[in-house]
């Protein structure tokens, strides 16, 4: 039976950790400070914002929750990326995604300041991380590294296989375990929705990382016996038995997979958790540079 890898403790270690710095900060006159733009009301949105919000307030840091209707033009939410852009007591800007259809996500991305950029997704960080320089990472895979270091699991010589090539997973997760560093130097696989033989290429895996947005794709046939195993899916199943009407799935077969794991993140509480940990270090390491 795999060790479950607690996400959920690390996290609030990390934030514990993280409240200490906060509070040096704020006795030097500096509180970092958060704004989050939400647009629309996608539930799962409202969630993390708010989910955000509050491990902010846990902390000390000062955040700002800023919601417009979906109907917001293109150039009213340029606008206020752009005077957040201008506020000193801001260090972070996220804008949730995903936003509304009509929005042009990428052209906010850009319009973003680097140097606020919590999320770590414009270009001239994701260039600055790919090469190894001191920028935001984005918060999901830095939290994945710092699982697998709290855990003590090895990842240089590793044969890692990221299923899911996103921009803000597992790209960027790809990129920062085949780097020539502490946290790195695993020989990485970047698999996706056209590699063949999925899940013979899964099996090479000593750690497999699972981000690809479908509920229990990964099962026990994909997964060496004593592979480690990263669940990063969070995936909404209706359930009419829960208040809610759905639970949450990953895309991992957990019951199945944990057989045979030596490592697994349940979801919830895996890498989620870690997600905010790392939103909220990422804002404390860009209001650094006021102090
Ligand atoms: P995207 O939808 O942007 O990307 C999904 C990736 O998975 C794509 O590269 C796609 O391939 C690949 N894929 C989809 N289906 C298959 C398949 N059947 N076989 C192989 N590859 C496949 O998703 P995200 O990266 O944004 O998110 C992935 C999951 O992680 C989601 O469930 C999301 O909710 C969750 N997530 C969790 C976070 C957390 O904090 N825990 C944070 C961010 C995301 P292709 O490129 O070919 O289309």
């Amino acid at each position: 039976m795999a060790t479950i890898i607690d996400g959920k403790s690390v996290s609030k270690e990390i934030r514990e950790k993280l409240k200490n710095v906060v509070s040096g900060m704020s006795g030097r006159g500096v509180t970092p400070g958060l704004a989050a733009v939400l647009i629309g009301n996608n539930p799962a949105s409202e969630t993390y914002v708010s989910a955000k919000a509050k491990a902010c307030a846990a902390a000390g840091i000062f955040s700002e929750v800023i919601r417009r209707d979906a109907g917001v033009s293109q150039t009213e939410l340029e606008d206020l990326v752009g005077s957040l852009n201008r506020r000193t007591d801001i260090d972070g800007i996220l804008v949730q995604s995903p936003l509304p259809s009509g929005l042009d996500e990428q052209k906010i991305t850009l319009i973003i300041d680097p140097s606020k950029d919590v999320d770590g997704f414009h270009p001239y960080n994701v260039g600055a991380v790919s090469l190894g320089m001191p920028a935001p990472k984005p918060c999901t895979p830095a939290g994945i590294l710092e699982l697998l270091h709290y855990y003590g699991i090895e990842t240089s010589g590793a044969e890692v296989v990221v299923v899911g090539r996103s921009n803000i997973v597992g790209r960027p997760l790809a990129n920062l375990l085949s780097q020539k560093s502490e946290r790195g130097n695993a020989t990485v696989t970047l698999a996706h929705s056209r590699t063949k033989n999925l899940s013979d290429v899964c099996r090479r895996a000593d750690i497999l990382i699972a981000a690809l947005g479908r509920p229990g794709l990964v099962t026990a046939d994909f997964v060496k016996p004593g592979a480690v195993v990263i669940d990063v899916g969070v995936n909404r199943i209706e359930d009419a038995s829960r208040k809610s009407g759905y639970r949450l799935a990953g895309d991992v077969d957990f019951e199945a997979v944990s057989q045979i794991a030596s490592y697994i993140t349940p979801v919830p509480g895996g890498v989620g958790p870690m997600t905010i940990a790392m939103l909220l270090s990422n804002t404390v390491f860009l209001a650094k540079r006021r102090l």
